[in-house]
C-alpha cells in the first residue's frame, strides 16, 4: 500500500515506464499494465451489464475515501463513462469526517488536475464517534452508520441517482465469512442494492475486481493515497483475521477464490435451509403435483 499523501500530478491514464531501466523491461511492463487495465475496465463493464447498475441519465454519486479502491472505481468508470453506450455523469464525493491530520488538500487537487465534478461534504462524524464510543470499543460500527447516512442524504441532496462504492470481491468474501462466524446469517455485500427506506440505490462497480489487481493499479497509477488509519481506531481485527484466512486458502489452493465468489452468484435455495427461501413443507403437495402432471402425460 502506498503511504504517500502528496499530490503526484503524473496524468491518471498513463503511467510513466521511464524510469524502467531496460528497454525491453519496460515494454514488458508497458505490457502488463495493459493487460491489467483491460482486465479491471472489463470486469467493471461486466459488472455493470449484469447487475444492471447504470442507465441511461443517471447520475452516478462515486463516493472518493481517497483509498486505493475508490480511487481505481473513478478511474475505471471515467473510461467507461467515454465508452459506453449509455449516457451518465458521474460526480465524485470525499465525505471529509474531520479526522485529526486529514490531509484536506489531497482530493482537490488530484480531482481538479484530471477535471472531474466533485463536492467535498465536511461532518464532523469524527468527534461524535468519539464522545459516543466506550473506552475500549471498537469505533468503527458507528462511524460506518454515520458515514453511510451522510453520504446518502447527500445523494438526495444533489439528485444522486446511484451511490457507487469501491468494495471488490474479496471485500465481498470477508464479508459472506463475517457474517457467518459472527451473525448467523448467509449474507453479504451485494452488487446492487437498494437502501431500507427506498430512497437510494447503491452499486459495487468493483465486485468482480480482485484486491490484488486494485492495489497493482493504484500502484503503477500513483494514486495520492490518504492513509486509512487517521482516526487513531484499531483495523477491524475480525475482518483482518478472515482476510487472512482467505489469503492462506487462495495461496495453498489458487482459484479457490474465484469458485467462492462463483457460488455467492449461483444460490440453490432448495439446497439450503431457510424455510422462508423454500417451502420445504409444501413439497409433499408439489410431489402429488408432480404426479398428477405426470399420470395426465401419460393418459393423453
Ligand atoms: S477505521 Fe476509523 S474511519 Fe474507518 S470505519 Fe473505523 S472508525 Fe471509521
Amino acid at each position: 500500500m502506498q503511504d504517500a499523501v502528496t499530490f503526484d500530478p503524473r496524468p491518471a491514464e498513463a503511467p510513466s515506464f521511464a524510469d524502467t531501466p531496460e528497454p525491453a523491461a519496460a515494454a514488458k511492463a508497458k505490457r502488463e499494465f495493459n493487460k491489467l487495465q483491460k482486465r479491471l475496465r472489463r470486469q467493471v463493464g461486466n459488472a455493470i451489464i449484469d447487475f444492471g447498475m447504470i442507465r441511461e441519465g443517471d447520475k452516478v454519486m462515486v463516493c472518493l475515501s481517497g483509498g486505493k479502491d475508490s480511487y481505481t472505481m473513478l478511474e475505471i468508470l471515467r473510461n467507461l463513462q467515454r465508452n459506453a453506450p449509455v449516457d451518465f455523469s458521474l460526480v465524485a464525493v470525499n465525505l471529509d469526517q474531520k479526522q485529526p491530520g486529514f490531509p484536506e488538500h489531497v482530493l482537490p487537487e488530484y480531482l481538479d488536475g484530471i477535471g472531474v465534478d466533485y463536492h467535498i461534504l465536511e461532518r464532523d462524524t469524527y468527534s461524535v464517534v468519539k464522545e459516543k464510543t466506550p473506552e475500549g470499543k471498537t469505533t468503527c460500527a458507528l462511524c460506518s452508520r454515520l458515514r453511510r447516512g451522510s453520504l446518502y442524504g447527500f445523494a438526495e441532496q444533489i439528485g444522486a441517482t446511484k451511490i457507487a462504492l469501491g468494495h471488490h470481491r474479496e471485500d465481498i468474501l470477508e464479508t459472506l465469512f463475517l457474517n457467518m462466524f459472527f451473525g448467523g446469517s448467509l449474507k453479504s455485500m451485494p452488487p446492487k442494492l437498494l437502501s431500507d427506506d427506498g430512497r437510494n440505490i447503491v452499486i459495487r462497480p468493483l465486485a468482480y475486481c480482485r484486491e490484488a489487481d486494485i492495489a497493482e493499479f493504484s500502484r503503477q497509477m500513483a494514486f495520492p493515497i490518504i492513509p486509512c488509519n487517521l482516526c487513531g481506531s484499531q483495523p477491524n481485527l475480525q475482518r483482518q483475521v478472515v482476510k487472512e484466512m482467505l489469503a492462506e486458502w487462495e495461496a495453498k489452493h489458487p482459484g479457490r477464490l474465484e469458485s467462492m465468489f462463483k457460488a455467492v452468484t449461483n444460490v440453490a435455495p432448495s439446497q439450503l435451509a431457510d424455510r422462508e427461501l423454500f417451502d420445504f413443507a409444501g413439497l409433499e403437495e408439489k410431489q402429488a403435483k408432480m404426479q398428477a402432471d405426470r399420470i395426465d402425460l401419460h393418459n393423453e
